[in-house]
């Protein structure tokens, strides 16, 4: 990390000074791009020289609304004038409002509200183990998670993480995780056993590489968690919120989790977490058995209702989808053109191409000529922009990209 290539890139004047203190006093966790990312608005963000992006990042599938959005903006002022935070110790309003319009909208019966996506998967883990030992079955304690799936930092999430790099230097991780390769329901029916409480999976892996599950797979672990007492957790925190152009990825498999996990997007940028589940097992946690102080606040859930109202309003993700296909079909044009490209995948607005070589360079192309995209597993470039993102928009990045392409294709 220390001597990235990204640490070595020409900076603007404008932006130096903070990098700068970056370098000096910030935790060195993050390999960042030279440029300080000043204001937002839509589909833009602009840096300290005033230098215009168009984002197909969303701060990692946070913006699905895009930058400050007018409604957002608004509810989270006005909750800011009133309250702004108070304990869990009393009844919040907006945060009974969020927990009923996710209920109404999804599956669950009942939500834990916290305050990031590994939180939720902490939450989801201490569930599944309460659940068992109410039923005085403490000896189901394994949990079968993916190869490349990705759950979180906080130690029990990056036990469940099953990718190597995010391990090394932190263990010994939580005992009791088995490893399968995804979208592989043979592995999936060797490794269950009468021990197993949870399967926990992203119906479409998002740091993974957008590795989208086969229907088959997704309804395959269903009956195989039904047949063998075990509950189903759905991984929700990147697919979300309209992304897939479903308001959860779990409809386009028709298949309902026992248990799900959601953040990023919620809070249309404001930092909320929560894990649905059914009553079933919700039921297990009871008064003083988990808990976060700033789970489910009064602003973060005001802006989840907001954000919430417009992801679900009329014709919302019926455009989504459009607007997603559109993009699709353009990023096949560009694979077609550029034998650099090895396959094309998405769904909705959840977008990548995979290369036959690393993709850095045409990350910092891009963002040179304007554009924000990010790359994952070396070599998958991801395009995950505000849904509300225009044909216009696309198309510009479109040219950029085949443009960038090219030039990789002629080394
Ligand atoms: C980002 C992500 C997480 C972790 O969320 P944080 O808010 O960064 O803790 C967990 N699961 C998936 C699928 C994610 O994409």
């Amino acid at each position: 990390m220390l001597q990235s290539p990204l640490h070595l890139l020409p900076r603007k004047p404008m932006n130096q000074n903070i990098i700068q203190l970056t370098e000096e006093h910030v935790a060195g966790t993050y390999d960042r791009y030279p440029i300080v990312v000043t204001r937002g608005r839509g589909c833009k963000v602009w840096d300290k020289s005033g230098k215009p992006y168009v984002d197909f990042v969303s701060g990692l599938a946070v913006n699905n609304l895009g930058h400050c959005h007018p409604s957002v903006v608004a509810a989270i002022k006005k909750q800011a004038e009133k309250l702004i935070h108070v304990s869990n110790l009393y009844h919040i309003e907006s945060q009974s409002r969020l927990a009923e319009k996710l209920t109404s909208l999804s599956f669950a019966d009942k939500i834990f509200f916290c305050n990031s996506g590994t939180e939720a998967i902490e939450s989801a883990i201490k569930l599944t183990r309460k659940y068992f030992f109410d039923r005085g079955q403490s000896e189901k304690t394994d949990i079968i998670t993916m190869c490349n799936s990705f759950h979180g930092r906080t130690l029990g999430a990056l036990s469940a993480t099953a990718q190597k790099k995010f391990h090394v230097g932190f263990e010994p991780l939580l005992p009791r995780f088995k490893y399968i390769p995804f979208d592989d329901l043979q592995a999936a029916r060797k490794a269950i056993t009468r021990k197993t409480c949870a399967v926990l999976v992203e119906p479409i892996q998002g740091e993974g590489g957008v590795n989208i599950a086969a229907p088959s797979y997704i309804r395959g672990l269903k009956k195989l968690c039904q047949k063998n007492g075990a509950l189903l957790i759905f991984d929700e925190v990147q697919s979300g919120f309209g992304r897939t152009g479903k308001l959860f990825a779990y409809e386009l498999y028709d298949t309902k989790p026992d248990i799900m996990t959601m953040a990023k997007a919620l809070g249309g940028g404001i930092a909320i977490g929560a894990m649905a589940g059914t009553n079933q097992v919700m039921k297990s946690f009871v008064a003083g058995t988990h808990a976060a102080t700033f789970g489910g606040n009064p602003l973060a859930c005001s802006a989840a209702l907001a954000t919430l109202k417009v992801i679900t309003g009329k014709n919302f993700l019926r455009k989504v989808n459009a607007t997603g296909i559109y993009f699709l079909k353009r990023l096949k044009e560009i694979a077609r053109e550029n034998p650099v490209v090895k396959e094309v995948r998405g769904a909705g607005m959840f977008l990548a191409l995979e290369l036959n070589q690393p993709g850095h360079e045409i990350v910092i192309d891009c963002m040179n000529r304007g554009f924000l995209i990010n790359c994952i597993q070396r070599n998958v470039l991801r395009f995950i922009p505000p849904l509300i993102i225009s044909r216009k928009d696309i198309d510009g990045l479109v040219s950029v990209l085949s443009d960038s392409l090219a030039k990789l294709n002629d080394n």
